[in-house]
């Protein structure tokens, strides 16, 4: 095993540098994960041009790995050994706090690196903090004993295991979040990999009208979205979205509007508004927009 660990760094906005950084000596209850797969997300895209902070951090938050080394308490705690392959959640939790005691370890206080520069996740802690292995754009990442990871089954190959942090977007926004379910119509906005996504899961869960909409720019994954199951799809820029939403839905306008449109600003959030049924219908931000002027709340 090499002494040294490359890494793609994010040192400002639009700029990456490789930086080595010393192979970490791992506790009996840590392990280290050499990296297969790492996808990219919104997020990323987002965070690469407008840095949140300004340390180095290795991003790299959908991560795809093998236990390349563990000591005894992890391989027994994790039930894990060296060679399997793991997908990685982006949290750290602290598994100790009321959060984490109901198993919602993803709003656990130590790991939201919005409100807390002390907490712990893939992709947007600072390399500044040792053991600086905290991405997945590197050779290697760290796992402490608090990482949430899940082995990869046999049948299925890196690059698709790869999928599992959108796709768990899918599951916990459709179905959790908006209720998705037998004969539900649903406008998802935006074709990339979240919207993507939410089609899978709005079809498994038995959905009766998908209609996703994109631009010009997406007209090969507007194509990924028909083949997913998607019932219609609309590119805003050359057909009028709402009123081709009227005319599928005959008149009546859908039930649910999930919201994966990254930085397409304040527009999908009123189409998702007027595209709804008109006496109720739940819509899901993910919180891109910081302000709606003159929101239709009506
Ligand atoms: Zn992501
Ligand atoms: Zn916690």
């Amino acid at each position: 095993m090499a002494e040294q660990v490359v890494a793609a760094v994010r040192t400002g906005a639009h700029k990456t540098e490789f930086r080595e950084y010393p192979m970490p000596d791992i506790p009996t209850d840590g392990a280290l994960l050499k990296m297969e797969v790492a996808g990219i997300c919104g997020t990323d895209v987002r965070f690469y041009a407008d840095p949140p902070i300004a340390d180095p951090v290795i991003m790299g938050h959908e991560n795809i790995g093998y236990i390349a080394k563990a000591g005894r308490q992890f391989q027994e705690r994790k039930k894990l050994k060296e060679g399997d392959l793991v997908f990685v959640e982006h949290y750290v939790p602290c598994f100790a706090c009321e959060w984490c005691h109901k198993g919602e370890y993803r709003l656990c206080a130590a790991t939201d690196w919005r409100n807390n520069p002390q907490a712990l996740r893939y992709g947007y802690t600072s390399a500044n903090r040792t053991p600086s292995l905290w991405g997945g754009f590197a050779q290697y990442m760290y796992l402490p004993w608090n990482a949430v990871l899940h082995k990869v089954p046999d049948s299925l190959s890196p690059e698709l295991a790869g999928v599992a942090t959108p796709m768990a977007n899918g599951i916990q926004w459709a179905l959790f979040d908006c209720k998705v379910g037998y004969d539900s119509s649903v406008l998802i906005q935006g074709p990339g990999q979240q919207g993507l996504s939410q089609v899978v899961a709005c079809r498994q869960a038995g959905a009766s009208l998908i209609i996703v909409t994109g631009t010009s720019k997406d007209l090969v994954r507007l194509d990924v979205a028909r083949r997913l199951g998607a019932d219609y799809v609309i590119n805003v820029e050359e057909e009028e979205p709402l009123e081709r939403i009227r005319e599928v839905t005959g008149g009546a306008g859908v039930d649910v509007a999930p919201d994966c449109a990254a930085g397409g600003g304040v527009a999908p959030v009123l189409l998702g508004i007027h595209a709804h049924r008109s006496k109720s219908g739940t819509m899901l931000e993910q919180g891109n927009v910081t302000k709606i002027p003159a929101l239709p709340i009506g």
